[in-house]
């Protein structure tokens, strides 16, 4: 073949390329805008819904548990609750506005984008009815309580989550009571957890409701009869049942994790059905933030770089030998760690209380 046909074949073939390529990056940009503007207007329009259902299932949740709590109380409350909902109202308006500073429309905008984009693992499965919600629901559920667990074990985290653990009672107010540290490292892990599994805005929008709704209603100081509560306690966290993790006792506020579900507390041993010395005995919040000066609204922003003291349940078998003078070397050791004052190494900062 002479050497000019094969010339003008390349040219060619180079042409065609071109033109393909062309014609394929065309495409690229046309559905990426496409996609971006789309995404643009879910945002506009489904973001504000998203707000507007948010606040008012809150506001609806909050009134009800507050008439329960003052119709049938479960506790009777000694301290001053109207410092202390003023304390928590401030913290949760304070979260608020950081969320809405730093996340703009927060983990709903997320899902819309990953729905719009097809990310994450449940967004490539065709899935049946609502079994999606529900597979997501549950899968959020699971991380918020390993978060939890998280928050308990790692100082840096337990620093920040000993606020909500601060209040000296329980009631709808502390369900919104946290720190803006912990609100925004939580926002970020749902934030990771959204993307990955590819949680649709619906799922979202429920689960944030739901987890709203619950954790007003589990720290409730809300009377349920015993035997109802029993039941419940099968498919929801109760309010006896989160109860004991708001013990002083640290072996008890390390049970019951869970917020909505109480099947992870059950599966990973961490459950406990009452507190040791019950409902109306027991001491709630840590036994070192006891004075109304340490929890106030300024004190509780500063709370996580204040030296804290941990008590440990008494060791009874210990404490048996030593009463009937058979103790050991063990028994006096046992005995001396749970009167030792431990300190939480989050920070070198140390403010005085
Ligand atoms: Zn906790």
């Amino acid at each position: 073949m002479p050497q000019w046909v094969q010339d003008e074949i390349q040219s060619q073939r180079l042409s065609l390329n071109y033109k393909e390529l062309e014609e394929t990056g065309r495409n690229i940009i046309e559905s990426i805008s496409a996609g971006t503007s789309r995404a643009s207007s879910f945002l506009d329009s489904d973001v504000d819904t998203d707000q507007l259902i948010r606040i008012s299932a809150f506001l609806g949740f909050f009134a009800i548990l507050a008439c329960w709590e003052i119709f049938a109380p479960r506790r009777t409350t000694q301290t001053n609750k109207s410092t202390r909902w003023i304390n928590n109202l401030a913290m949760s308006m304070t979260n608020t506005l950081v969320l809405r500073t730093m996340f703009l429309s927060g983990v709903f905008g997320v899902a819309v984008l990953a729905e719009t984009y097809e990310w994450g693992i449940l967004n490539s499965i065709i899935w049946p009815g609502w079994s999606e919600i529900l597979v997501a629901i549950i899968v959020l559920d699971f991380v918020v309580y390993g978060q939890h667990v998280l928050f308990h074990t790692l100082p840096i985290l337990w620093c920040l989550h000993k606020v909500h653990h601060s209040d000296i009672e329980l009631d709808v107010t502390t369900g919104v009571r946290f720190h803006p540290g912990e609100i925004v490292i939580s926002m970020l892990i749902k934030i990771g957890t959204v993307l990955v599994i590819g949680a649709s805005p619906e799922s979202v929008l429920i689960f944030e409701v739901l987890l709203n709704a619950m954790a007003m209603f589990n720290h409730s100081n809300i009377r349920i009869p015993l035997q109802i509560d029993a039941g419940l306690r099968w498919m929801v966290v109760t309010p006896d049942m989160h109860r004991v993790h708001h013990s002083v006792i640290t072996e008890e506020s390390n049970r019951n994790y869970g917020f909505n579900l109480p099947w992870w507390d059950r599966i990973f041993g961490t459950y406990q059905a009452q507190p040791s010395l019950g409902h109306d005995h027991m001491t709630i919040g840590l036994e070192r933030f006891r004075e109304p000066a340490q929890l106030t609204f300024t004190s509780l922003l500063t709370l996580p770089f204040v030296e804290e003291r941990v008590i440990q349940q008494p060791d009874q078998r210990a404490l048996d030998h030593i009463a009937q003078g058979s103790k050991t070397r063990q028994d006096e050791k046992t005995v001396k760690t749970n009167e030792q004052v431990l300190t939480t190494k989050c920070s070198s900062v140390t403010l005085s209380p």
